[in-house]
């Protein structure tokens, strides 16, 4: 026990997530893109968490349902919903060029709801 408390840090790591190219998560990351409606910057987690193992398969391809076009995305945001799947509410259609729900896209790999 420590008299002075509130030093243990254990969730309150601040490192668990940084944007896609592993630097620091900016307080403007979210701000869209005009010419591809995609945002600045996105989260993920960290490297070292990601590491910790995947209790999903690394799957990097997914169809929005309500245009049936795939997107792609990059590694870090693929092991990212392979760690944790239900980290992200919402994600990028590159057709629609815009964010939607999860729950609005398939892997392509495996017809499973992206983020369950
Ligand atoms: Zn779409």
């Amino acid at each position: 026990m420590s008299p002075l408390g509130g030093a243990e840090g254990g969730e309150m790591s601040d490192e668990k997530t940084t944007l896609t190219d592993g630097s620091p998560v900016t307080p403007d990351h979210r701000e869209i893109e005009p010419n591809t409606g995609m945002q600045k910057g996105y989260v993920v987690l960290s490297e070292a968490e990601r590491a910790k193992g995947f209790v999903r398969p690394v799957r990097n391809k997914y169809i929005h349902g309500t245009c049936g076009v795939e997107t792609r995305m990059g590694a870090a945001l693929a092991e990212t919903y392979a760690r944790e799947p239900k980290f992200y509410s919402g994600t990028y259609c590159v057709a629609c060029r815009a964010h939607f729900p999860v729950a609005e896209f398939i892997w392509s790999d495996s017809n499973e709801e992206v983020g369950s």
